[in-house]
């Protein structure tokens, strides 16, 4: 009859839908092989980095920090803490370390437009925000010493000065790169002539977060941060680090021992930077077309591949092009193009963690994203959850991969069988979405089967552990 061969061919036209949503999904599913590989790709960056000859997709800044902080940290410093969209300011009192430690702290906006504009504005403007922190907390004549936290990567020549290699996660203020940063936020003070501020580290904000797990939990040799962007430091033997490895004796290197005052200085802590794995190519076979777009239309195209595969920035831009190439397709949306489809940033990482939560109806997915304009029926609702799903899924398992990476590096350096290792990890996509960090730790389990491997969740650690850093330095230099 006529109404069977109706229903026959509805449910060929989804049937044939669904398989097509599939297809676009399938490239966005690493198999356990691509996984092996990107571990070994991610490996093979690490190695290449270190070396002094060559390029790496990897960078592997040293990062001046030798030891893990000992609980005699004593007396009052001060940590900066440049993010995205604001710059946090913290005095810590040490107590014999930071147990019984007092802190007080105060966040400053840093306008948008300071993103893109001269550096100098950027650096006046931070310079700005530190003179108001030093006169809310009435320090201003005291001359502590800080640690300046800036996520971005530099290349230290030593624990207090290193040059911007180049902006990520959005920033490209001008006459920045190339110059070193401790210097360009010391004559930002100078021109107000008004106080002085010893920046005694530079901290990535990698390196704080280990170190103020490593406080916690000795174990902990390793710090990830998967938030607005990706990022990895762990603790690497100082023989290994060629590029440190100077025959004139300059300052730092292997006379780190001097440097830190301790005998014996066997590791360094490495910045990874391991947003760059991909730069040259090394994951063309893994990137999907979405992929393409977003890198495209990003401040910074070609770089930061790995990055914008797996951080806060980027996740919602892959998924928001995947909506946009199945919309085309005639497959959501019910191929309407709609200008909130169209408009970038629209669908933040944070409505991936709410729209990916498992018990969440569908009616209230569909209520987010008539929230941000996007119409829906229940079936396009079922089909943006897959989306979000298989991006963020895949953003773990990059991210376990990478861990794997290092954690086995570690164990082979010290000729190990097997290595418990502990990871202090920071960032909104790990910490708030439901799954992330299940997946991460299920492909390390899998793909590091020697490690045993402890996941430290760090509350705002970064600043306490710049200061703890900043506490070292001093204290050795007394
Ligand atoms: C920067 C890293 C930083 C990471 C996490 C990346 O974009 O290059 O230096 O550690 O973001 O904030």
């Amino acid at each position: 009859s006529k109404g069977a061969a109706l229903v026959t061919a509805v449910a060929q036209r989804l049937a044939s839908q669904k398989q097509k949503v599939d297809e676009t999904l399938s490239l966005f599913r690493l198999s356990y092989q691509q996984l092996q590989v990107v571990k070994a790709r991610m490996r093979a960056g690490m190695e290449a980095g270190l070396r002094r000859e060559g390029r790496s997709e990897l960078k592997m800044l040293p990062s001046f920090v030798y030891n893990s902080p000992d609980g005699t940290e004593h007396g009052k410093y001060l940590a900066f803490d440049l993010r995205g969209t604001n710059f946090k300011a913290l005095l810590v009192n040490f107590k014999n370390g930071l147990q019984k430690a007092e802190l007080y702290n105060k966040i400053y906006t840093i306008p948008p437009e300071m993103m893109q504009g001269p550096g100098a504005e950027l650096f006046d403007h931070i310079a700005e925000c530190v003179s108001d922190f030093l006169d809310y907390m009435g320090i201003k004549n005291l001359g502590l010493p800080a640690g300046f936290i800036f996520p971005f990567p530099c290349k230290q020549t030593a624990i207090d000065a290193g040059t911007l290699v180049c902006w990520t996660k959005g920033f490209k203020t001008t006459d920045c790169e190339g110059h070193d940063v401790v210097k360009m936020l010391q004559e930002a003070i100078k021109r107000r002539k008004e106080f002085e501020l010893d920046i005694t580290a530079l901290v990535n904000d990698t390196v704080g977060t280990m170190m103020s797990c490593a406080y916690e939990d000795p174990q902990c040799e390793v710090g990830l941060i998967v938030g607005a962007g990706s990022n990895v430091c762990y603790m690497e033997e100082l023989r290994n680090i060629e590029t440190e490895q100077r025959d004139g004796n300059e300052e730092g290197g292997t006379d780190g021992a001097k440097t830190t005052g301790v005998a014996e200085v066997e590791r360094m802590c490495i910045n990874t930077e391991w947003g760059g794995l991909g730069e040259a190519g090394s994951l063309d076979d893994i990137i999907t077309p979405s992929d393409v777009e977003v890198d495209q239309n990003s401040v910074n195209p070609e770089k930061q591949r790995f990055e914008k595969l797996t951080s806060g920035m980027y996740l919602g831009e892959v998924v928001r092009h995947t909506l946009l190439d199945l919309t085309r397709q005639g497959l959501l949306f019910r191929g309407r193009v709609t200008d909130a489809l169209k408009t970038p940033g629209i669908i933040q990482t944070k409505y991936l963690s709410q729209i990916e939560r498992d018990r969440l109806a569908l009616l209230q997915v569909r209520s987010i994203l008539q929230r941000l304009g996007l119409d829906s029926t229940c079936d396009d609702s079922i089909i943006v959850k897959e989306v979000c799903g298989a991006v963020s899924h895949r953003a773990a398992q990059l991210c376990g991969a990478g861990i794997s990476a290092v954690i086995d590096k570690i164990r082979e350096n010290r000729g190990l069988d097997h290595f418990d290792v502990t990871v202090g990890v920071e960032g909104k996509l790990y910490k708030l979405h439901p799954h992330f960090s299940r997946v991460l730790q299920e492909t390390v389990r899998v793909l590091s089967p020697q490690c045993r491997v402890t996941f430290l969740p760090s509350e705002e650690g970064r600043m306490k552990g710049a200061a703890l850093i900043t506490a070292g330095v001093r204290q050795m230099k007394m």
